[in-house]
């Protein structure tokens, strides 16, 4: 039943693909193998040709606002009651993070997103709306509430978060710190306070954990009548994507010590259309995910020829994606 209904994802899906910029990091400028074009990536190796199709491609130079612009009508269903999910993914480096957070002088999607939620409202006069706000990290099968008070001390303290699902089909994170956001102002106080509770300290922690932001909006007509309207906003990084990629290549068996694997194969899996079982993020998201519901997959790319691998590999699940 649940499958059918993931199944229908289909055509709900909308995959963009950013390419990164080279970075002065980036040891060895060798030829860009690398085309993009509106709608498309080419990629040339050795002789070879290869395009692969998006909804919309941004290539370089492409700025965090030419990005947003283009996530912003999602941002809109969220707020006519749509559950919706922003997911980035792509191998360490190619700019996830930079996508979702951006800096303070080039803010990504989640601060960017905040701002517009609360504009967005103060114009419509014939609902009113509240927001609040949760943040969690998914590591080894681990989840970490990022707005739970006690964490500002215990920074890598993981805590057990119980996954509910209610008849009504919509998923419930027990005991999840959820704080209210009346204005822009507080919710950007919570937003870094749970961006600083994130596993930063482990290089290695940080790179395969996934980092969600979620944003409950609840929405009243002006008639008693009016039934409230609750819908969900994910938004998220998918940490370790090259190692998801592996997994769903080879297929292999998974144990504890691959748990981030299964969680995010899984959720690859449900957007390919459903094969392999559950794991943490897909049960978090599965309401978020399913029929009514709006997804949008951000694939990140590397220019390098250096990591010509990875890239073909990203670029080919975001095909099975859609
Ligand atoms: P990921 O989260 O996928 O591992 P990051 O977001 O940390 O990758 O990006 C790696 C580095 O590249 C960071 O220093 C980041 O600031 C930089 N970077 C990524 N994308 C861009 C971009 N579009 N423009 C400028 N710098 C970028
Ligand atoms: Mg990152």
């Amino acid at each position: 039943e649940t499958l059918n209904k993931i199944i229908d994802i289909k055509g709900t899906i909308r995959v963009f693909c950013r390419v990164r910029p080279f970075l002065w990091t980036d040891k060895r400028r060798t030829p860009e193998p690398i085309l993009s074009e509106l709608d498309r990536v080419i990629v040339t190796s050795s002789g070879s040709r290869k395009e692969f199709g998006f909804d919309k491609v941004f290539h370089q130079e492409a700025n965090q606002e030419d990005v947003f612009v283009d996530v912003e009508p999602i941002l809109r269903s969220a707020l006519d009651g749509h559950n919706v999910s922003v997911l980035a993914y792509g191998q360490t480096g190619t700019g996830k993070t930079f996508t979702m957070d951006g800096t303070t002088v080039q803010p990504g999607i989640i601060p960017r997103a905040l701002k517009e939620l609360f504009q967005q409202v103060s114009s419509d006069k014939s609902f009113s709306y509240t927001f609040s706000m949760s943040m969690l990290e998914v590591y080894m099968g681990n989840l970490r509430d990022l707005l739970a008070s006690k964490l500002a001390f215990r920074a890598n303290e993981t805590v057990n978060l119980n996954i509910q699902t209610d008849p009504k089909g919509s998923v419930e994170i027990e005991g999840l710190t959820q704080v209210e956001i009346p204005d822009f102002a507080k919710a950007r106080w919570w937003y870094t306070k749970g961006r600083r509770a994130r596993s930063t300290s482990w290089t290695n922690v940080n790179e395969a954990s996934s980092s969600l932001t979620r944003i409950v909006i609840s929405r009243r007509g002006d008639t008693p009548e009016a039934k409230p309207k609750i819908s969900k906003l994910w938004m998220v990084d998918l940490g370790g994507s090259e190692r998801l990629l592996k997994t769903a290549a080879t297929g292999q068996t998974l144990d504890e010590g691959r748990a981030i694997n299964l969680s995010l194969s899984a959720l690859g899996d449900v957007i390919a259309a459903l094969r392999r079982k559950k794991g943490h993020l897909t049960q978090i998201l599965k309401d978020s995910l399913g029929v009514g519901s709006k997804v949008l997959m951000l694939i990140h790319i590397s220019p390098c020829q250096e990591d010509l691998e990875e890239t073909i590999c990203s670029l080919s699940f975001a095909k099975r994606a859609k």
